[in-house]
């Protein structure tokens, strides 16, 4: 099987993001801290080149998490997880066009499973690690047995001593919250409840069936 590789626009958004939120030195402090100095004058493109493996993605998360700390780091993640998934979804209006015309017809409930099976399709392209979908009475789950968002924050979490207290992958919530307000136009609670990072088997990622107030 041939290496994955990050989409270049996810590096785009993240830094963007860091320069933005945190301010432009942090941004020169994270790139050198995570050997990413090509990009400190020229910005990686909007698009969907490949850039940098999946390991080097889930150390550049885990030196975000370690220089912003877990508060700093959860509103950048959230954020940039939304963008990630707008934009994605732009560039590949095919994949869920179908799926969006078809959508408007069918129950809400059927309408996020189609979604969230499509997005544990694509999760497993980009990233080479196996997603699936288990369906409750009140909720989805998504579940992620090999998890890049807290792969390496755990790593590092056990060689300085300092556990991970709260779930840490707050990418793929907001990847799936934009996804459920996309596809059903309402919000949808959207909680990791289990992660790897805090000794569980998998990160499992909870969707409420029910729109939220
Ligand atoms: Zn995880």
């Amino acid at each position: 099987m041939d290496e994955k590789r990050i989409p270049t626009l996810i590096l785009r958004i993240l830094f963007n993001l860091v320069d933005e939120m945190m301010g432009h030195h942090s941004l020169v402090m994270l790139l050198r801290q995570a050997g990413l100095e090509q990009y400190n004058n020229a910005l990686p493109p909007l698009d969907e080149s490949p850039s940098i493996t999946v390991p080097e993605y889930s150390c550049l998360l885990a030196h975000i998490y370690e220089i912003f700390g877990a508060r700093g780091a959860k509103p950048l993640f959230l954020r940039g997880g939304r963008i990630a998934a707008a934009e994605l979804r732009k560039h590949h209006p095919t994949r869920f066009a179908v799926a969006g015309t078809a959508l408007k017809l069918l129950p809400t409930t059927k309408r996020m499973q189609i979604v969230l099976e499509q997005l544990c399709k694509e999760g497993e392209e980009i990233y080479g690690t196996p997603h699936h979908l288990e369906e409750k009475d009140s909720y989805f789950d998504l579940v992620m047995t090999s998890c890049p968002y807290c792969a390496e924050i755990m790593r590092q979490a056990v060689a300085t001593g300092r556990p991970v207290i709260r779930p840490v992958c707050h990418i793929p919530v907001a990847v799936v919250d934009e996804m459920m307000q996309w596809a059903t136009g309402e919000p949808h609670a959207v909680e990791e409840v289990e992660c790897i990072a805090l000794g569980a088997e998998a990160c499992r990622f909870r969707v409420s069936k029910q729109a939220a107030p």
